[in-house]
């Protein structure tokens, strides 16, 4: 299989920019937050796949409604006036949960393709507006939107840029909140403040609020390396957007389905924005579906049809009724336990982080609930990274695999955690236990 891999199978990152070929790690099979590989080793997953598989592995009722589905009726387009039971009812459970009047669904594939139709409904918005002038759109340095051309356009990390002639040059970026290093202050009023004046500045360079149509954040930045904005950055953005007409997308691809605690973040952050991207949880990464949540402010406005044709766009797969059905059992699942299992687990997980604190590799640990992280530094005064050669990456990566724990090792030293919400006391533990024999070993 490594062999088959290495000549077959291109994998996004390890296998361009002439990386040394280390050879693919198998998975065999896995059960609540456990894998086992090909050769019969075990290892807690501390990053649920990649942050999608919330409920735990081998669950024998998402799997039922997977099969009952595909029995009853594998397919049914929800591009054209047609559809299936089970994504009408998740649209609706959605739209019942979602904040404020989140209450019109767009299903996709994943995140990256729920962040595209955004950029599609939004430019339709103003032109239905009469201002389609405002075609602009702004993110945040360090911001993860998507793979896909234009969701990596507005991700602000540079190896999806580099090679690919991408941004466009309507894509515009805003310094990050990242508090660590952060050059204004590691204050929240200070943090806020700056970020305020960010957004304020680069709405002017751009040509005024009439030239700019949305802007793009997520409540937590995660594959910029969990960084956490302070309490209340999230409402002062949210407000400042709708005080000058600029609509207000919260990406939750990651954020939603419990991983900080509540179904959503924005619902903790007090915001209710113009549209809500979802993924991952949605299905627990059983099977592929993304949603675009829009608000009826929007849909309103869109549905007058004042636009200059009507809309065409859709995805073959956009309601599958097979990924519809598992949304709805893991649903189900979310309500009967796992979200508050995952409050449980998520304090843990915290409170054992925090305790890493003294560790002399570790300059910064930060989160909420099933999502954190910690930050290696050598020198915790000057906040000095590591140096490049002993930085995490594959070498941590492996490290950690060796002491049966899967973490995600990003390359500026940071190690991301984001564990099934199914995960148990003892599970938490593990994952504390060999991220600490990881760190020691490391220091070697
Ligand atoms: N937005 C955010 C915030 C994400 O974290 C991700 C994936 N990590 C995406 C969008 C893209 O989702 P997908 O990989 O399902 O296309």
């Amino acid at each position: 299989l490594i062999e088959l891999d290495r000549r077959h199978l291109i994998h996004p990152v390890s296998s361009y920019r002439g990386h040394e070929y280390l050879g693919v790690r198998v998975l065999k099979s896995a059960k609540g937050a456990v894998l086992t590989d090909m050769d019969g080793h075990e290892l807690v997953d501390g990053f649920a796949g990649l942050w999608c598989v919330n409920a735990g592995y081998g669950h024998e009722s998402i799997v039922e409604a997977a099969a009952q589905q595909m029995r009853e009726l594998p397919y049914a387009t929800g591009y054209f006036d047609m559809g299936s039971e089970p994504a009408i009812r998740l649209a609706s459970e959605l739209a019942d949960r979602a904040p404020g009047d989140l209450d019109h669904v767009f299903f996709t594939l994943g995140g990256s393709d729920a962040v595209d139709s955004t950029v599609r409904f939004i430019r339709y918005y103003w032109h239905c507006k009469g201002q389609p002038q405002r075609d602009q759109f702004i993110s945040i340095e360090q911001g993860y939107h998507g793979s896909s051309t234009v969701g990596a356009g507005l991700t602000a990390l540079p190896g999806f840029h580099a090679g690919f002639g991408i941004p466009y040059s309507w894509q515009h970026k805003i310094p990050s909140h990242y508090s660590y290093r952060n050059p204004a202050g590691d204050t929240p009023e200070a943090i806020i403040q700056s970020s305020l004046a960010a957004l304020y500045a680069k709405v002017e360079e751009i040509g005024g609020p009439e030239r700019v149509a949305a802007f793009y954040a997520e409540p937590i930045q995660g594959s910029g390396g969990v960084l956490v904005p302070p309490k209340g950055w999230m409402k002062a953005m949210r407000d400042a957007c709708a005080a000058l007409d600029i609509l207000f997308i919260a990406d939750e691809v990651i954020t939603g389905f419990g991983r900080t605690g509540p179904l959503f973040a924005s619902t903790e952050d007090g915001i209710v924005p113009d549209f809500m991207t979802i993924a991952k949880g949605l299905t627990s990464g059983y099977v592929p579906m993304g949603a675009v949540l829009m608000s009826d402010r929007v849909y309103q406005v869109m549905a007058d049809g004042a636009g200059p044709v009507a809309i065409g766009h859709g995805y073959t797969y956009s309601a599958h009724p097979v990924s519809a059905a598992v949304g709805l059992e893991v649903l189900r699942l979310y309500e009967n336990g796992l979200l508050e299992n995952g409050r449980r687990a998520g304090a843990r997980l915290m409170a054992g982080l925090e305790t890493l604190r003294d560790h002399p590799l570790v300059g910064d640990v930060r989160g909420r609930g099933m999502l954190a992280a910690i930050e290696l530094v050598v020198n915790k005064k000057k906040k000095t990274p590591l140096p490049a050669e002993a930085a995490p990456g594959r070498r941590i990566f492996d490290r950690a695999w060796k002491s049966g724990l899967v973490i995600r090792a990003f390359a500026n030293g940071v190690l991301g955690y984001a564990p099934p919400l199914c995960c148990t006391d003892a599970e938490i533990d593990m994952i504390l236990d060999r991220t600490r024999k990881v760190l020691d070993a490391t220091l070697e």
